[in-house]
């Protein structure tokens, strides 16, 4: 098993694994900065007494990542580094013959717009090989796409519409941070807000509607959410049959939206280069190189995460429409205790590794390159209660209005 990236979900992921040694075998862990892998490495000897190897890598360098793979012998390659690094490891797979797995689906990195057209286009190439790419192993996209799924299997005949929900309830006590990578998250909300209704995509100003919605949680409560664009929907729109609807919505305080302004406004959130001293730089890395790191975050964040799918449709039991919240609780606290992580990159990693458990398994293990969605619910299902991301359903009385 080979994964490649040690930010602050890679830390999850390989802790996740090594948790699970006898089933994954050996483990490496390759990145650009091989000190940071080289850290996490000691980290997991000290906790659990695994030892997990470690490299350094490129992934925009298609040979030298295919030759590594060959030269440790890899099965399956954990994608845990950045969107924009997607295709040149999926490239790298299917030259050395490797199972693909990640959690964000790829971006040109001069383009702030996520798609999944650039891998879907590796379908043939993929089923070809006889390999098997999943894409978007995380908490949303990932495990929201299957609790759409087991909704599907289990719960609704049809489903009408689908709102997913993802609140950070936590606090690091900092003025202003990301909890993942610091370039991609303020790429992402920054962008303009899209969602689907009856087959068409419906564009909206960045974070132009918000709501109020309660949490099933006390300690989350009652707090204000944004309609975003999200990778998931794009697949969902396609593979759930018979769907009207669906947003995806996410929590922000006011003191987060207040900063982004003030950065927005002053121009630092462009990722268009400007030149300083002769060197060309985007505003936007400039300052993701000033905020903090989110693996730093670890230690100061306290509180709760709630990640869910608010679902309508037609109940298998009943024949009636009914709506249901399917969704987990994570604490920011717990997550660090055992894997020196706050929640976020938490949420992301578990579901990478239970991805890559399926893949060992040979439940998920099929030719070709398919979303959460299109793979059987009820293993990995069964994964998030064994493996710390416990979920529940909850009946709601309607579906959310505006
Ligand atoms: P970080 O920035 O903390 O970590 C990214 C890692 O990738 C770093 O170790 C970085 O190296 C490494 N890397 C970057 N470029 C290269 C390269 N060319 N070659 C090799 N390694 C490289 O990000 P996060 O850990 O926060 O996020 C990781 C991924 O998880 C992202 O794709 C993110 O979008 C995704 N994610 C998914 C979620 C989900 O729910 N689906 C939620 C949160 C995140 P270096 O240490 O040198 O910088």
């Amino acid at each position: 098993m080979v994964i490649v990236g040690a930010g602050g979900v890679g830390n999850v992921v390989a802790q996740k694994c090594a948790q699970d040694a006898a089933n994954f075998g050996e483990i490496w862990l390759a990145s650009r900065t091989l000190a940071k892998c080289e850290q996490i490495a000691a980290d997991i000897k000290d906790d659990t007494g695994v030892e997990i190897k470690t490299a350094q890598i490129d992934a925009y360098n298609v040979a030298e990542t295919a030759a590594f793979l060959r030269k440790v012998n890899a099965t399956y390659l954990l994608n845990i580094a950045l969107p924009y690094q997607d295709l040149t490891l999926m490239d790298a797979c299917l030259e050395a013959g490797v199972h693909y797995l990640d959690t964000a689906n790829y971006e040109p990195l001069d383009n702030p717009h996520f798609e999944y057209k650039y891998q879907w286009e590796y379908q043939d190439r993929f089923k070809e090989a006889g390999l098997t790419a999943i894409l978007g192993s995380g908490f949303d996209p990932g495990v929201t796409n299957v609790f759409c799924a087991y909704a599907l299997k289990h719960i609704f005949s049809e489903i009408r519409t689908v709102d997913i929900i993802d609140a950070n309830a936590g606090d690091h006590g900092l003025p202003f941070a990301t909890n993942f990578n610091p370039e991609i998250n303020i790429r992402e909300i920054t962008a303009p807000g899209l969602y689907w209704e009856k087959g068409e995509w419906i564009k909206t100003k960045p974070l132009e509607i918000s709501t109020n919605y309660t949490f099933p949680h006390k300690e989350i409560g009652t707090k204000r959410i944004y309609l975003l664009h999200h990778e998931e929907m794009e697949s969902l729109a396609k593979n759930l049959p018979g769907l009207e609807r669906i947003r995806f919505w996410m929590t922000f305080s006011d003191n987060y939206i207040n900063h982004l302004t003030v950065l927005e406004n002053v121009g630092m959130t462009s990722i268009e280069p400007i030149e300083i001293g002769g060197e060309k730089i985007a505003p936007l890395q400039f300052l993701q190189k000033v905020l903090p790191d989110p693996a730093s975050l670890g230690p100061l964040t306290k509180g709760k995460t709630c990640i869910g799918c608010l679902i309508t449709g037609t109940s298998r039991e009943t024949g009636k429409e009914e709506s249901k919240f399917i969704y987990n609780i994570c604490d920011h606290q717990e997550c660090f205790a055992e894997v020196k992580s706050q929640a976020i990159s938490y949420t992301a990693g578990v579901p990478a590794m239970i991805g890559a458990r399926q893949l060992i398994s040979g439940a998920w293990l099929r030719p070709g390159v398919w979303n959460l969605e299109q793979l059987d619910p009820d293993p990995f299902m069964d994964d998030l209660n064994a493996w710390g991301l416990p979920w529940h359903i909850l009946e709601v009385d309607q579906e959310l209005s505006l």
